[in-house]
């Protein structure tokens, strides 16, 4: 990964370009700073110009042989540390889940702690750096570099290694070895000894500025200004959490626009348009589906709740608003229960594995009928 390839951050950019330029590398550095900003980006990219063989403006030529392999990752001086997890008494490395952390760095280097746990595990386990890591890493660093003058070690939430293996990585830091950098990375440094913590030159690292997410975001998702603008702001500088906010947003806009086509198609009576329409639905995943039907309720019952004038309760984004103006006339007592009822029978049978396609038409004739009650 080249510094330009990462989003803002311009001012570490320098300061990390220049201490290699002054050849004034420190053995060991600590990045810390919020969950999303680019930490793991900046790291990959400042031991990618630790390397680089041809390196220019205050970045990495990303052509040389160096640099190809520190871009797939499989630069034999380029050494990863990263929390792992452990199946009953089985010893666990980071090595062991090499080809998994490949995958998840070459698509995004922001990913966070919980996606790399879904990633790895159910989700559930919490990933730790186990004491089996300490020997690895020794092992690693007493090696001469193969290929480059130095040899980098990334170090992914220190703060994730239990006391038997900071203590370990503690005596490394005491006794470098040379032409070694450690990179550490931390979200959270109040859970790192304090020992290590002054044998490291820290960094602190900002979240990102909006402008660069907000120009990220514009050329990579075909999202209105609004809510581009909306996903920068609900992010703070984490890429991450601006993203989902964005692709929450998308798949609001998509069940909104199901919802419309399936209010309007039942409501006139029009069978086999919806037949058309229960078809695009259900080529989507369970979970997909569910999630709409659930949209459904809610704003069902904000469509509910507006007719009753009760709408201090209700929080609609634009579109919602504009075709419950007139939609919310046509929900009332007489036909919110079939309408509810059905929506949950619906979602109770898909999680029973009953044939969706079935339920959905199940589901037509019944809202075509509470209409008829309204
Ligand atoms: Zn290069």
């Amino acid at each position: 990964m080249k510094f330009s390839e990462i989003l803002g951050q311009n001012k570490i950019k320098e300061q990390l370009a220049s201490m290699v330029n002054n050849n004034r590398i420190s053995h060991a550095l600590l990045f810390h700073g919020k969950e999303g900003i680019g930490k793991k980006a900046l790291a990959l990219a400042f031991a990618q110009y630790i390397i680089c063989e041809n390196k220019h403006g205050n970045d990495s030529c990303g052509e040389c042989p160096a640099c190809k392999k520190a871009q797939k990752m499989v630069h034999p001086d380029i050494h990863y540390v990263f929390p792992v997890i452990k199946e009953g008494t089985k010893s666990a490395v980071s090595d062991d889940f090499l080809p998994q952390w490949r995958d998840e760095i070459l698509s995004n280097p922001y990913f966070s702690y919980q996606h790399w746990n879904n990633v790895i595990g159910d989700g559930k386990k919490a990933s730790s750096i186990y004491v089996d890591e300490s020997s690895e890493m020794i092992k690693k660093l007493n090696f001469k570099p193969f290929e480059s003058e130095y040899k980098v070690m990334i170090i992914w939430l220190p703060e994730k290694m239990n006391t038997q293996t900071a203590n370990k990585l503690l005596k490394t830091l005491e006794e470098p070895s040379e032409k070694t950098v450690l990179i550490l990375i931390a979200e959270n440094i109040d859970f790192m000894l304090s020992t290590i913590l002054s044998r490291v030159q820290q960094i602190k690292i900002a979240p990102i500025e909006n402008q660069y997410i907000n120009n990220y975001l514009s050329e990579n998702f075909s999202s209105p200004e609004d809510l581009v603008q909306f996903a920068v702001n609900y992010g703070k500088g984490n890429l991450n959490k601006s993203i989902d906010a964005l692709q929450q947003s998308e798949e609001n806009k998509r069940y909104h626009n199901w919802f419309v086509q399936f209010m309007r198609l039942t409501y006139s009576n029009k069978m086999l348009e919806v037949i058309e329409l229960n078809n695009e639905i259900i080529s989507y995943d369970k979970n997909e589906i569910k999630n709409f039907l659930s949209y459904s309720i809610r704003y069902l019952r904000d469509n509910f709740l507006l007719n009753k004038e009760q709408d201090n309760l209700v929080f609609l984004v634009e579109n919602e608003k504009e075709f419950a103006q007139k939609f919310s006339s046509f929900i009332n007592e007489n036909n919110i229960e079939l309408m509810y009822s059905s929506i949950n029978q619906t979602i109770e049978s898909i999680n029973r594995n009953a044939n969706v396609k079935i339920q959905f038409q199940v589901l037509a004739i019944n809202m075509v009928r509470a209409f008829s009650l309204s």
